[in-house]
């Protein structure tokens, strides 16, 4: 067997098997994953040191979870935008495939909280067999990216099946891969799957790091073997209270994954769904944090803030504000020192 499945074959999935490792009431730990499953994989559960860091917010489940009962279960309204099975089509030349639904580890803070883990099913041949078609009625669409759940708990033929039937559409021009294997699985990324993926080129990785304790030599050895495949490499994190909302987590963040080659792409406000409301942090605490890192770290090494809006308003850039005051053409700026600076728009 291959490492990686070794790997997922021996999840932490129930309370008597987290109890072995750490000491939680067991029945409430029952109560939450009764609503929403708990996986985690020893490799990732390796990396918690002590109760309640980083690593162990994102992956054991918290009573929060069901004792908050604020926010909705589709607050992106997904399934509005979902022609058919397995297909999210929000923007129009870009399309999103959800081929999987389970995932290499669950993660408490997850958008995707009301369907994650709740059924190992893929697209069948058959709906497979229709997203593609509908791709190919769908002249517009140049970006198709791989989604789920995690795609990459799919074996390597399947990925490829995708891959292929997508590469013959002539207007995909790219096509993408989300998936959090790098940071929680990165034994996942394997030679054989480097090297099939080398075939379809172009191909973008958005891996999903949050901190940067999750930098361990094992996923620096993964980022390194997509990158020498050709594979372009970007990173979504999320915004998580008492994980990485912090100037100097994030800088620390962002700066480790460009030395592996990952691009901070997007940097998400936590959605307003529910069970995950002890993670939210305010928007204007995350300007503030936006603020702290812009002009105090290299350009490349800052993302895009990003909320996206309820009710299918779509994703929204926010930035801090750095104009304070226009008269006509003159403009007052306020730099990332806080220092004013005046200047005067061409008429
Ligand atoms: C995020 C997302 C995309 C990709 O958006 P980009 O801004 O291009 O990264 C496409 N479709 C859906 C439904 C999405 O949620
Ligand atoms: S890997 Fe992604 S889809 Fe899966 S539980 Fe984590 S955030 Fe959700």
């Amino acid at each position: 067997m291959e490492e990686w499945k070794d790997i997922l074959a021996n999840c932490v999935s129930d309370s008597q098997s987290l109890y072995r490792y750490a000491r939680i009431d067991k029945k409430k730990i029952e109560k939450v994953i009764k609503k929403y499953p708990m996986r985690i994989n020893p490799y990732y559960l390796s990396l918690i040191k002590k109760r309640g860091d980083p690593i162990w917010k994102q992956c054991i489940p918290d009573i929060l979870e069901i004792q908050m009962q604020t926010g909705r279960k589709d607050p992106l309204k997904e399934k509005r935008y979902s022609p058919m099975e397995g297909v999210v089509h929000r923007y129009k030349d870009r399309v999103l495939f959800l081929i999987s639904d389970t995932c290499a580890g669950f993660c408490r803070f997850c958008t995707r909280k009301r369907s994650v883990g709740r059924r190992e099913e893929v697209l069948s041949q058959e709906n497979a067999a229709a997203a593609f078609q509908y791709v190919r009625r769908h002249k517009d669409v140049r970006d198709v990216i791989l989604s789920g759940g995690d795609p990459l708990t799919l074996d390597d033929d399947r990925i490829e099946y995708y891959l292929k039937n997508l590469r013959q559409i002539n207007h995909v021009e790219i096509i993408r891969i989300d998936s959090r294997t790098p940071c929680v699985l990165p034994q996942r990324i394997t030679a054989r799957f480097c090297a099939m993926l080398k075939k379809y080129s172009p191909i973008y990785f958005n891996a999903h790091f949050n901190h940067y304790r999750e930098l361990t030599r094992t996923s620096r050895r993964a980022a390194d073997m997509l990158a020498e495949s050709g594979v372009v490499l970007g990173n979504q994190a999320v915004l998580l209270a008492g994980v990485n909302d912090d100037v100097s987590t994030l800088k620390k963040l962002f700066e480790g994954l460009l030395t592996m080659r990952i691009r901070p792409y997007y940097l998400y406000i936590p959605d307003a769904v529910r069970g995950t409301y002890h993670f939210r942090v305010s928007i204007a605490r995350a300007l503030k944090i936006m603020r702290g890192l812009i002009g105090r770290t290299s350009g490349l090494a800052i993302p895009h803030l990003i909320i996206d809006l309820k009710h299918g308003g779509g994703k929204t850039p926010l930035l801090p504000k750095y104009i304070v005051k226009r008269r006509g053409r003159r403009y007052v700026f306020k730099n990332f020192e806080n220092k004013i600076f005046y200047y005067a728009d061409i008429s």
